[in-house]
């Protein structure tokens, strides 16, 4: 259940909009990959970063009706990196221009070309981007007076990073920090293609920002010895499975915005 009351505090992240908050969760059966979906405004233009995968299709669709927007209406996309849960979306955007990291375009072709290994690039992944103006990105862009792009290498060599001057800095992350649990430990709790780096890159990123939108959690902020979510959670999975009723709640998760000690001294 959805705790009430308990709005996303936009006092610390301004008009950056969560369409779809990242989900820290993986199964039996391998990650789900839904991934933070976040809407903002660039020079005026409306701007996503990244856009899920398949399964998130249809709320994302819901969600951008519900504030009165249909895809067309997305003038840029900021693609944080390749992997399948970032990007499998990215057609539905017809009118938007890309921004990609040129380290991951490289990337992606080496995976393809089979000199890489890494199944979560899908090979489709240039069809994807096919029809798009593409904005190649190899040093830090400033996009506006208070939005720049700089990548990280770790998780995959070169992922976006957006840093936001609102109230403070905001940083929305992609994977370079995928979850709070990265971000407390200071390293990725997932391998990606050069663990130290992504350490490194965790680090710097908290050196700049103080407020991180993660590639699969809810918004936080990290202060002294604890960490505070800026939103709520709430997951639901639900089973058709025999003998039990179609559609069964399995598993409700509802989270309040709460402050978690962490133990350690940010
Ligand atoms: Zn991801």
């Amino acid at each position: 259940m959805i705790p009430e009351h308990d709005p996303i505090r936009h006092d610390l992240l301004g008009d950056i909009q969560i369409l779809l908050p990242g989900v820290p969760c993986k199964t039996s059966r391998g990650w789900l990959g839904y991934c933070s979906i976040v809407l903002l405004r660039v020079n005026g233009s409306l701007t996503l970063f990244d856009t899920g995968h398949f399964s998130d299709r249809a709320l994302l669709l819901d969600m951008l009706a519900h504030i009165g927007l249909t895809p067309l209406d997305i003038k840029q996309i900021i693609v944080s990196h390749l992997h399948f849960d970032h990007i499998l979306n990215v057609p539905l955007f017809r009118h938007a221009t890309l921004i990609v990291s040129k380290d991951e375009v490289d990337y992606a072709a080496s995976v393809v070309a089979g000199k890489a290994e890494d199944p979560s690039v899908p090979e489709n992944w240039r069809a994807l981007l096919n029809g798009h103006g593409i904005e190649l990105i190899s040093e830090p862009v400033e996009l506006d007076s208070r939005t720049e792009i700089v990548s990280f290498p770790g998780h995959t060599p070169g992922g976006l990073v957006l840093f936001r001057k609102e109230a403070d800095t905001v940083a929305i992350c992609g994977d370079v920090i995928k979850n709070a649990w990265d971000a407390v430990n200071g390293k990725p709790g997932a391998a990606g293609v050069d663990d130290k780096a992504a350490a490194r890159s965790i680090r710097h990123v908290l050196e700049r920002a103080r407020i991180i939108v993660p590639g699969h959690d809810r918004p936080f902020c990290l202060e002294g010895e604890s960490l505070a979510f800026l939103s709520p959670f709430s997951w639901e999975v639900r089973g058709s499975i025999l003998p039990g009723p179609q559609d069964e709640v399995l598993l409700d998760i509802g989270l309040a915005a709460q402050t978690v000690k962490t133990g350690l001294r940010h």
